[in-house]
């Protein structure tokens, strides 16, 4: 086995060559001190030869910048706290630490996580390490790039829309998006409170059932989060039987990802006997239209702390465009004269949509439903897209926000060589479940 220091050292020098260098991924924002990064590997080894080490002895971490973590700057990949140095640890970090993960450095992103394309970082845009001209799906861009990348073990990202699946989708790995209230929001600069979720991404479902199994429970500083089942990590390596999928009625205009995903479905349900089952979900076709007002209004609220006083500085004087999009379309919905109409609206359809999905899961008893993860190719970074199309590469991820039940990507296999993912979606804290039939979809191998 090798070690800490071993892998450490092995991903240290693989970014040096390739993330500002070489191939120029631009993953990272931030890098902990070597120094520092490599005694804190000796102790973990020696814990490890002790037989006292954690569950994540060994494993190096990569983490949005949108998680605080202490010493390191949390900058949203914004000019507006380009010089914030995080004061504390998220929650998840503090646990990621007590179970002796080691975390490697900050990871580039959208700015604020406004974005499907790791486009609006401040800081230039992130490639995709397994199709350099292409973008690598967003927000959590560097987290999904790095484990793509061969820069670390795991990352943490946040999905508010789809920030962790559509880059894990992009850019052919892992990324777990878990039921909301599952994980800890304490340390995240929040996006949208009510669809916010911290998440792994990891090459494999195994280690991403690791990190999650981690992170995951009941904070007491974060109110409404809740602990959830145990999680059994041996049970997710075994073929859970007698499975119903659910497939959507409909079909996505790219009939090459359609095809594809459909296959994998048959596949699946013939080697391990699954049963298939068409399903409606009324207003999933609402889902964008219902998300964007919910954020702005959210995201609005939420920015009104950098005014320049105690963060950074004052977010409408130094964010990107898209960020300023938000905050200008937050605050006109916001006014009184509309009396919370059109945010009150959203959430009235929130409901409903989570309402069908409860029924999908609960009356028609499918045990989890199926779909790609983006409905589209990812474009070349810096190709002029219209703010529909970028809104539109989450139509599929989004409807698990709303509804705040769990979902995972996982590598389907290439188009033209592109990455493309698979959806697996479950009813709310049946991420044991979620897990194993990922398992199960992985264990046939990409083709
Ligand atoms: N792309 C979506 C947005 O721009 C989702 C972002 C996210 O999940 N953080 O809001």
């Amino acid at each position: 086995m090798t070690s800490t220091v071993e892998n450490l050292q092995r991903y240290l020098d693989e970014i040096k060559k390739n993330d500002k260098q070489g191939k120029k991924i631009n993953a990272f924002l931030q890098l902990g001190d070597e120094k520092k990064l490599l005694e804190e590997a000796r102790q973990i080894d020696e814990k490890i030869k002790q037989k006292k080490a954690g569950k994540l002895a060994g494993k190096i971490i990569a983490v949005k910048a949108n998680i605080n973590v202490k010493g390191l700057n949390a900058s949203c990949a914004s000019k507006t706290l380009e010089n914030y140095e995080a004061t504390y640890d998220a929650s998840v970090i503090s646990k990621i630490k007590k179970e002796d993960g080691l975390i490697i450095g900050i990871t580039n992103m959208d700015e604020f996580a406004c974005g499907s394309s790791g486009e609006t970082s401040a800081f230039g845009p992130c490639k995709n390490p397994q199709a350099l001209e292409l973008i690598p799906g967003g927000s959590s861009s560097g987290s999904a790039a790095s484990v793509s990348a061969g820069f670390c073990d795991m990352a943490l990202g946040s999905d508010t829309g789809g920030s962790i699946r559509n880059p894990a989708s992009h850019c052919g790995v892992v990324g777990l998006k878990p039921t909301y209230s599952s994980v800890s929001r304490y340390g995240l600069i929040d996006l949208g409170m009510s669809l916010d979720q911290i998440g792994p991404f990891a090459k494999n479902v195994y280690d991403c059932a690791l990190l999650f199994d981690v992170i995951k429970g009941k904070d007491a500083k974060d109110s409404i989060s809740q602990d959830s089942k145990k999680l059994d990590l041996k049970e997710v390596e075994k073929i859970p039987k007698g499975i119903k999928v659910g497939v959507l009625d409909f079909k996505i205009s790219d009939e090459r990802i359609q095809t594809l995903i459909d296959n994998k479905i048959e596949q699946a349900s013939k080697k391990y006997g699954w049963q298939i089952k068409k399903i409606k979900i009324d207003n999933i076709d609402l889902a964008i239209e219902t998300y964007y007002p919910l954020v702005y209004v959210e995201f609005f609220s939420g920015t009104r702390k950098f005014d320049g006083r105690r963060y950074g500085k004052r977010i409408e004087n130094s964010a990107g465009p898209e960020v300023i999009r938000r905050i200008l379309g937050g605050s006109e919905i916001s006014k009184a004269e509309y009396r919370g109409r059109y945010y009150h609206l959203a959430l009235k359809v929130k409901k409903l949509i989570e309402e069908e999905f409860s029924k999908a899961f609960k009356k028609e008893k499918v045990d989890c439903i199926i779909s790609p993860t983006v409905p589209r190719l990812p474009h070349k970074i810096g190709e002029t897209i219209s703010v529909e199309d970028m809104y539109g590469y989450d139509a599929l991820t989004i409807p698990s926000n709303l509804a705040g039940n769990c979902a995972i990507s996982i590598p389907a296999g290439k188009i033209n060589n592109i990455p493309v993912g698979l959806q697996i979606m479950c009813d709310k804290f049946q991420e044991q479940k979620l897990l194993e039939i990922a398992r199960g979809i992985e264990k046939m191998g990409e083709n």
